[in-house]
């Protein structure tokens, strides 16, 4: 394993998350500012840059495939990411890619060849922290998206890092 990545959320990480609502299309997708620059620095640091998200949008008909396709392409292009895996089941289906499953972390791993030592997740979720926990990956929570700092007192297990936006990696990765 030679590579190191961050693994990033999408919804409420790189764009804003809608509460008790998908983003559903391009004109509902608001990638914040400041994600192009710092993924960019990132990104000539050498990590890849690889988003796991959920999509029950897509199963229960609320999103449509080929809007998620468009969605995902602007984000490739633009934030130069080197893959989006996403699962778009609901928790009926009872899969096992949708977080805090790990199927889709394990593929990317394999596929890019990740240290996780050298690795980190970063999300805005109790579902991302344990996707990242059960393979042993540091976990940042972002406070942009669906999490409040209050909520973290309920969380059995505890992110390693807490920052306020994506922004504020530099804190913690230099
Ligand atoms: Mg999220």
């Amino acid at each position: 394993m030679i590579n190191k990545a961050l693994f990033l959320d999408r919804d409420g990480v790189l764009n804003k998350y809608i509460p008790n609502n998908y983003t559903k299309n391009l004109n509902e997708l608001f990638v914040f500012k400041y994600v192009f620059k710092i993924l960019k620095y990132y990104k000539n640091k050498g990590f890849k840059l690889i988003v796991i998200t959920n999509q029950a949008g897509i199963n229960k008909g609320i999103i449509n495939y080929k809007d998620f396709i468009l969605m995902s392409k602007y984000l490739i292009y633009y934030l130069r990411l080197d893959a989006i895996y996403f699962c778009p089941h609901t928790d009926e289906d009872n899969c096992f890619c949708r977080k805090p499953k790990n199927l889709l972390l394990k593929k990317a791993m394999e596929k890019f060849k990740i240290d996780p030592n050298l690795s980190y997740f970063i999300g805005d979720s109790y579902r991302d922290l344990l996707t990242a926990k059960s393979l042993n990956i540091k976990f940042v929570l972002v406070l942009s998206g669906q999490t409040r700092l209050e909520d973290i007192n309920y969380w059995h297990y505890k992110p390693d890092y807490i920052i306020k936006n994506l922004k504020y990696l530099k804190d913690i990765i230099c």
